[in-house]
């Protein structure tokens, strides 16, 4: 196998109680008014730790955040993390997930979506040299780009196309990886790496265009469900709360190579258009729209390396965790989180 990715040598690379040594460390979160990195605090938050929380609310919300502004270990910088980053006092760790991760959000200014994965992992991997602070980067299987090998391992190489619509965030993750690679071999600078695939559940922002949040918000306000393409391709999803562990494990770890985070089982897009509608008893009809250029036919993770060295593997199942979604958007929304259930006491009469 080429490069390093081998290079994990045997046995586990994780102390199971390693995640209690968070206890008043200082650690920042690039991108934590996002999506996944809202879920992150909230765990390092209850595990002790002291957490800065860096975002340029761009496509996060202060609302994903709010519940902690009362708490003195936790504070927000409104800063872009293409900024240099200038704290004061101590900084334990980073993790580094700053960067628009929906492909209509990265494809609306290209330029500042590559510009924010490469300057926003120099400025993190310069703290952390500052710092000594270890430091994570939140890559993604995108690097795969449209993979010709199912399932992904590390080790694959990945087709990408460098001059297209996604190359803005599949060249800049990559660029990113390999700024990560050189701090750490020319510096020294201790580094994790998570390739991530499809993470979903609640706070995701409803008009975030991502499949999952696009689907359940279609199917709640019974609007059509727009399939791009014919529906055949497949994506891996994974839920939250299994992401959110597998970071802590993988931080916690020794493990300075990339790892796949992701959920094996791989879905086709009818397939998961079929269980929204059939959890949400919506009527809401499929309609087919254009596949967007360079969408991946097909990604599912190969989690050997996770499970191995992490002792990691993901515990919702799709059909769970599409509940809790629903659950969660229906309450944003102001619906039902499933019609028919609604209507049979109604029927019933
Ligand atoms: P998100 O869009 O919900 O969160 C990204 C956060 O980064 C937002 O709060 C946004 O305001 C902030 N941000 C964006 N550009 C910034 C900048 N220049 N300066 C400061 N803050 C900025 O996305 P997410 O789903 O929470 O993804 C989080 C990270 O995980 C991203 O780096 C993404 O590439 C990566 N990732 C996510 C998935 C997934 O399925 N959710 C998959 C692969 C990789
Ligand atoms: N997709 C879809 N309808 C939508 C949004 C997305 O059919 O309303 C498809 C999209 O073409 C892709 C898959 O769902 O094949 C996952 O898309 P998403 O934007 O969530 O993530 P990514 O393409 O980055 O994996």
């Amino acid at each position: 196998m080429p490069g390093d990715f081998m290079n994990f040598g045997s046995g586990p690379h994780f102390a199971a109680d390693n995640t209690i040594k968070l206890m008043g460390k200082s650690v920042l979160v690039t991108g934590g008014a996002g999506f996944v990195g809202s879920h992150l605090i909230e765990r390092l938050l209850g595990q002790g730790a002291q957490v800065i929380c860096l975002d340029n609310l761009s496509t996060g919300r202060l609302s994903n955040i709010s519940r902690h502004a009362g708490n003195d270990r936790f504070t927000l910088m409104r800063q872009d993390v293409c900024d240099p980053i200038l704290i004061a006092g101590a900084v334990d760790e980073i993790f580094n997930l700053a960067c628009p991760a929906s492909p209509p959000k990265y494809q609306i200014d290209p330029v500042r979506t590559f510009k924010t994965s490469v300057f926003g992992a120099m400025n993190v991997l310069e703290l952390a040299r500052r710092k000594g602070a270890r430091v994570f980067q939140a890559s993604t299987s995108e690097v795969y780009g449209d993979p010709e090998i199912s399932p992904q391992h590390e080790a694959y190489r990945g087709a990408v196309n460098t001059f297209g619509p996604r190359a803005c965030y599949d060249e800049g993750k990559r660029a990113a990886e390999t700024l990560f690679h050189d701090f750490h071999h020319q510096y020294g600078v201790d580094i994790r790496i998570a390739r991530i695939f499809n993470t979903y559940g609640p706070r995701m922002c409803k008009d975030d265009g991502r499949v999952v949040s696009n689907f359940v918000t279609q199917a709640l306000m019974g609007r059509d469900i727009t399939l791009y393409g014919d529906g055949s391709q497949t994506r891996s999803f994974c839920y939250v709360d299994d992401l959110v562990e597998g970071f802590l494990r993988l931080m916690a770890s020794d493990v300075a190579v990339p790892v796949n985070l992701g959920n094996p089982g791989e879905f086709t897009m009818v397939e998961l258009a079929q269980m929204v509608l059939d959890k949400t008893g919506s009527s809401s009809r499929l309609v087919r729209r254009p596949l967007p250029k360079d969408d991946p036919r097909q990604r599912r993770p190969d989690i050997t390396q996770a499970t191995k060295k992490l002792g990691w593997a993901p515990t919702v199942a799709l059909s769970d965790g599409l509940d809790r979604t629903i659950a969660h958007f229906a309450a944003e929304l102001g619906r039902p989180s499933c019609q028919t259930a609604t209507l049979m006491p109604e029927a019933a009469e």
